[in-house]
């Protein structure tokens, strides 16, 4: 059976950037899973149809062909053979994929897929429901969180690194928006597996993060991580 590392939590946690290093080091492919819902929400957007509507979301979101590629180690997320990796990345496409995923039909295409490439080989996943739901067998399960405050600061600092003049208090009132529709929801709402070990980043830096995390799979694994 593939080694499995599952990684959950709250938005801006830094579940893709620490994850990804960690995945880099262990040599094996990250999967985003907040990736899929988010095509599968530009795809609602693309054909017009209302992500809150979960009637015709879930009649339709069978028809949206949401594949991963690997490019270089990269996830590359193809909706109908298209890239749309960079297209995903909009807050349009964000508030969407924060409505489509609250649709039982679509997580259950979502968690099909991704047990089927879980499956294929050694990855680290992460995602919200990946040690609950997902993969409840996952090899090591870490629930990666930090405060609202520290969340919203580290966005902050990347929106004006890239120059985008967002007031901090906008950017926290979004954070605890989108924890309480993560946390809220009626299918499979975001909250840490009873066996995942917690990891709380709000009082270190990333490099400190990324060796605690090392620290606990290397724990797990047996194995240290370079
Ligand atoms: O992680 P990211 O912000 O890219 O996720 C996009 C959306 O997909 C979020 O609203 C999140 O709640 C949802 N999601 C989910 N289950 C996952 C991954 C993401 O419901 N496993």
């Amino acid at each position: 059976m593939p080694m499995n590392i599952a990684i959950d939590g709250p938005v801006g946690a830094g579940k893709s950037s620490i994850a990804d290093q960690v995945a880099q080091r262990l040599h094996i492919l990250h999967l985003d899973t907040g990736a899929m819902y988010r095509t599968v929400a530009l795809y609602m957007l693309r054909n017009g149809i209302d992500p809150q509507d979960e009637q015709t979301v879930s009649a339709h979101c069978g028809e949206a062909d949401v594949r991963v590629a690997y490019r270089d180690g990269a996830q590359r997320t193809m909706l109908g053979g298209e890239d749309v990796s960079d297209l995903i990345r909009t807050g349009e496409v964000s508030a969407a994929a924060s409505a489509i995923s609250k649709w039982p039909a679509v997580r259950r295409r979502m968690v099909a897929a991704q047990r089927e490439i879980a499956a294929t080989a050694d990855m680290l996943i992460d995602g919200r429901d990946i040690g609950t739901v997902v993969l409840p067998d996952a090899t090591v399960k870490i629930f990666l969180t930090a405060t609202p405050e520290a969340r919203a600061t580290r966005r902050w600092k990347e929106y004006q690194a890239k120059g985008i003049d967002t007031p901090y208090e906008e950017v926290l009132a979004d954070v605890k928006q989108r924890d309480y529709q993560d946390t809220h929801r009626a299918a499979a709402p975001l909250k840490q597996a009873d066996d995942a070990v917690l990891l709380d980043t709000s009082e270190l830096d990333f490099e400190q993060s990324l060796a605690a995390m090392k620290k606990i799979i290397a724990e797990k694994v047996n194995k240290t991580i370079k």
